[in-house]
């Protein structure tokens, strides 16, 4: 499905670095710990306060050269959660991007700047996603000047999603940032979703406060927004946002696939992970246009359908289907009852709507238990999936 530009899996290139320590893993998830091979020890100072058990993912002291524009004042250091040991990328960046050549130069070049400023060891992952304009080329330019640009080049245009996915699996960085290509996201945001990890979360979204979208746009996109934080149960006001910062954990675990992007918090919410959000700053697009049309409402909520189903009733379909298929079988079982002893006591039926109504609810009710059970029956047969995420194994 995909092509790579070249042979990108090694880690990046050591470029020289303010003194720094290093973070070894301990955490393992389910399994999938990069292909370093290296020995990790645990050490056990700065460990968070809020999040002692994550098995010995401690922090990691930056130092950084001047304050990031976002830093608050006087914060010469970020807090960065590292985990590799030896001369892997402490943040990989992961930029999917479908036509838009205008922006990439830019968004290099403050890239650059501000993980420049944070003093880490880190790597970009271009995701291509068949583009048709020249964003290619200007990539392979790009990386001309610094073997840290990656560039995954697709077949066709696959989406955002996929885009994401094959990121995902590429990239090595104790912490995986993602943002547009489009120049809209800050790269100087970094640092303080970084920071924000280190309190003790696996994600951290940006929040998209101040959006620099149209307003056939940001409207439907807050009910969204909010009909997606009651159903999750997820207390953040902005799901979709581009920007992002994981721990490596994250990325590793949850699948993204079809559009699913808009709910990856949502999946790592159900994985286990815990999410967080700050508020970032939004530009508007300057160069090409968007890729998502009207199309993106109806079928960001189906996708929320899909997401809330595929993550909480996937183990039990029955508690689903079969909670309301009893409640409307016993409705019916009930009117039909009642409908009986009135029958018996010599009303007639045929002209009795509720007798329809009954009929109905107990059909319904049936089909929606043997639903339940067929589901039931798929995901026992589906035993190679993962149900769970494991935080750590300790031996
Ligand atoms: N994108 C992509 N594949 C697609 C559509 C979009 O990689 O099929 C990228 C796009 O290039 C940009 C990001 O996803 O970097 C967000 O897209 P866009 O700015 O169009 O979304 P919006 O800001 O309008 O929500
Ligand atoms: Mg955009």
């Amino acid at each position: 499905m995909q092509e790579q530009d070249e042979q990108h899996n090694e880690p990046a290139p050591r470029e020289p670095q303010p003194p720094q320590q290093q973070q070894p893993q301990s955490q393992q998830s389910d399994g999938q710990q990069g292909g370093t091979g290296r020995r990790r020890r645990r050490r056990n100072r700065q460990r968070r306060p809020q999040d002692n058990s994550t098995g010995g993912v401690e922090e990691l002291a930056v130092e950084g050269g001047e304050s990031p524009a976002t830093a608050r004042p006087g914060q010469a250091r970020t807090e960065l959660q590292g985990r590799q040991q030896g001369g892997g990328p402490q943040i990989s960046v992961v930029i999917p991007l479908y036509n838009e050549e205008g922006s990439l130069r830019e968004l290099y070049r403050e890239l650059k700047a501000a993980l420049g400023r944070m003093g880490v060891r880190h790597d970009y992952w271009f995701i291509d996603d068949g583009s048709t304009d020249d964003s290619f080329n200007v990539l392979k330019d790009i990386r001309r000047t610094d073997p840290r640009v990656k560039i995954i080049r697709f077949r066709r245009n696959f989406g955002k999603s996929a885009a994401l996915s094959t990121g995902f699996s590429h990239a090595q960085g104790a912490v995986v940032i993602t943002m547009d290509a489009d120049l809209q996201d800050d790269p100087a945001e970094i640092p303080a979703l970084v920071k924000k990890l280190g309190e003790g979360y696996d994600l951290v979204s940006g929040w998209k406060k101040v959006r620099k979208d149209p307003l056939s746009k940001t409207i439907p996109s807050r009910f969204f927004n909010r009909v997606t934080s009651a159903l999750s149960g997820i207390r953040i006001h902005d799901f979709n946002c581009g920007l992002k910062a994981y721990r490596r954990d994250v990325v590793k675990t949850v699948r993204v696939y079809g559009e699913l992007h808009r709910y990856v918090p949502v999946l790592a919410h159900e994985a286990g992970f815990r999410v967080g959000e700050i508020p970032v700053r939004h530009r508007p697009r300057r160069f090409g246009k968007t890729k998502f049309g009207i199309t993106r409402f109806w079928k960001g909520f189906l996708d929320l359908l899909t997401v809330l189903f595929t993550t909480r009733y996937f183990r039990n379909p029955l508690h689903l289907f079969g909670f309301w298929g009893l409640i409307a079988m016993l409705g019916g079982i009930a009117i039909a009852g009642w409908l009986t002893v009135e029958w018996f006591l010599g009303s007639p039926l045929g002209n009795r709507p509720l007798f329809l109504g009954g009929i109905l609810l107990i059909i319904v009710g049936i089909q929606m238990v043997s639903i339940g059970l067929l589901g039931e029956m798929i995901t026992k047969t589906r035993q190679e999936s993962e149900e769970y995420s494991i935080r750590e194994v300790l031996r």
